[in-house]
């Protein structure tokens, strides 16, 4: 498959670069380090990295894929509760003899090599008795089992469960079981995990950070010349170049672009094409993202658009929100929103100056007044 495949990449050979990040996430698995997270923007290629590592590392993984959550305001236990143990099932096919441990954890049942819940039953299955399960056949192997939640600031929605406790518990006391977090939303993910806040349960505990990056322009054009290559297509410099200046070096949209020129040319036409259809992606997860915070809604899309319009330190931006909405807003509200939409991804702070990371949506928000 190639570099150009739309889908989270498996193999290595379809990766673009991303040595180092492999060969921190692959020490990471052989330490069976308790927590690694692994952090970037949408589309910077955490799930194909994830993949690839998983696919390269001969210990038994599964990754819980906690972006159908996205849409949700809240999580159950239960919904919670199916969905991991559904992942988990991946694992009984190359675990012999844990599918025996596990159908003895009260609340569970293995079918074949599903493992499902035991509805039959009042009785829930605790998270830590299924992992310290998972754990007892780890320790007997001498292996260390990785498990993977993707998207894992959506687990801040779980309801009915406290959730930070387990993952501590697994922290210190599961020492077979390495746990890796990818986060679009790195604040989000940070305000989950407390790892700084004295009074929580996972204070203290020390991550192994990984964080991806968006290619550098020079390697954004290497990436579409090799891309193309792969097809024995010479592609005109001056259009990769145009491709770049639109969809910045997020591999995702230059992967997209890619894919697009390969059945209909290497066009300026098919990355206009390409921006249209990025646009109306980002407005649909940005309306998501509204849709669960509809008090603040209007707000954030004029603090996005400000920002878009080159209004870039914190009093600007103010300002622009106050002349829009003809009164005073207080320092402590604003400061909020703000935080906010940093934490969400959606912007970005540096030396006191906002950004938005993500070209695309800079794009939408100039061209589409109405959102
Ligand atoms: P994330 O999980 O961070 O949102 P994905 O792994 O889903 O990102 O990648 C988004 C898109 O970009 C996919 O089409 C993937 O194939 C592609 N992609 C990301 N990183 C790379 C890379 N280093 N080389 C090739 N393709 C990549
Ligand atoms: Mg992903």
């Amino acid at each position: 498959m190639p570099l150009f495949d739309p889908r989270p990449k498996s193999n290595r050979r379809d990766l673009y670069d991303r040595e180092i990040e492999l060969s921190l996430l692959a020490k990471g698995f052989r330490e069976c380090s308790p927590l690694i997270l692994l952090l970037g923007l949408r589309r910077t290629g955490k799930t194909s990295l994830l993949q690839v590592s998983l696919n390269e590392t001969n210990l038994p993984n599964v990754i819980v894929n906690c972006r159908v959550f996205e849409e949700k305001n809240s999580i159950t236990y239960y919904e919670f509760l199916e969905v991991f143990t559904r992942s988990l099932s991946k694992l009984l096919k190359r675990a012999r003899g844990l599918s025996d441990l596990l159908s003895k954890v009260k609340g569970i049942k293995v079918a074949g090599f599903q493992l499902e819940l035991d509805t039959s039953r009042k009785e829930r299955p605790t998270i830590t008795s299924i992992l310290e399960t998972i754990n007892e056949w780890a320790m007997n192997q001498g292996l260390c089992v990785i498990i993977g939640f993707d998207e894992a600031q959506e687990l801040a929605k779980l309801r009915g469960i406290r959730i930070l406790p387990v993952l501590a518990y697994v922290y210190d006391h599961l020492k077979n079981i390495s746990m890796v977090f990818t986060g679009s939303q790195i604040g989000m993910l940070y305000r989950f995990l407390k790892l700084h806040d004295p009074n929580a349960p996972l204070y203290g505990r020390v991550a192994l950070e990984i964080r991806l990056n968006k290619f550098s322009y020079d390697q954004s054009i290497d990436f579409l010349e090799k891309g193309f290559l792969e097809y024995g297509i010479r592609a005109p410099r001056t259009i990769l170049e145009h491709a770049v200046s639109v969809l910045d070096g997020i591999p995702g949209w230059l992967t997209m672009f890619g894919y697009y020129a390969l059945t209909k040319g290497v066009t300026t036409r098919v990355v206009d094409e390409v921006l249209e259809k990025a646009m109306e992606m980002v407005l649909q997860e940005y309306k998501n993202y509204l849709r669960i915070r509809p008090i603040a809604a209007k707000r954030y899309t004029l603090i996005l658009r400000a920002v878009a319009e080159n209004h870039n330190s914190w009093s600007s931006i103010k300002r622009y929100l106050e002349v829009i909405e003809g009164k005073k807003i207080s320092d402590y509200v604003f400061t909020q929103l703000l935080r906010n939409l940093v934490d969400a991804g959606f912007l970005e702070k540096k030396n006191n100056i906002y950004q938005i990371p993500d070209p695309i949506l800079k794009q939408l928000l100039l061209k589409h007044k109405h959102i």
